[in-house]
């Protein structure tokens, strides 16, 4: 493939990427996640087994790894949410990725054109 083709079917990968990227509407920072926490009650059912299942988001701030509670009523929103917000962010990944590759194929093209026109007088190098 030529390289100004290249570059344009990268670019077109980047516009569809930015696409994606603002059609998000909501998002939670962090991720979701179900511990078991047994209550301390010598005579609830949580001493013998697993513990009672609390639903919460880990996010991280300034470095260090928090967790918010999730009422029960929201968990499939916040599922959600945070799903929406791993997508971003992979979106994200996926668009510094091209654009590193669009900027190696424009010095690519960079460096053709000129040699390219180099040739066609003598004193230009
Ligand atoms: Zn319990």
């Amino acid at each position: 493939m030529s390289t100004p083709s290249k570059i344009e079917k990268l670019e077109r990968r980047r516009s569809r990427l930015i696409g994606e990227l603002l059609k998000t509407q909501a998002m939670i920072r962090g991720s979701f996640g179900t511990v078991h926490r047994k209550c301390g009650a010598s005579n609830c059912w949580c001493a013998q087994a697993g513990g009672h299942p609390v639903d919460r988001i880990n996010y991280s701030e300034q470095g260090r790894s928090r967790t918010k509670a999730v009422k029960s009523e929201d968990v499939s929103w916040a599922r959600e949410m945070t799903e929406n917000y791993k997508r971003f962010r992979k979106n994200r990944q996926a668009l510094r990725s091209l654009e590193k590759q669009i900027n190696q194929a424009i010095d690519d093209l960079e460096a053709k054109v000129v040699d390219k026109t180099a040739r066609q007088r003598d004193y230009v190098t």
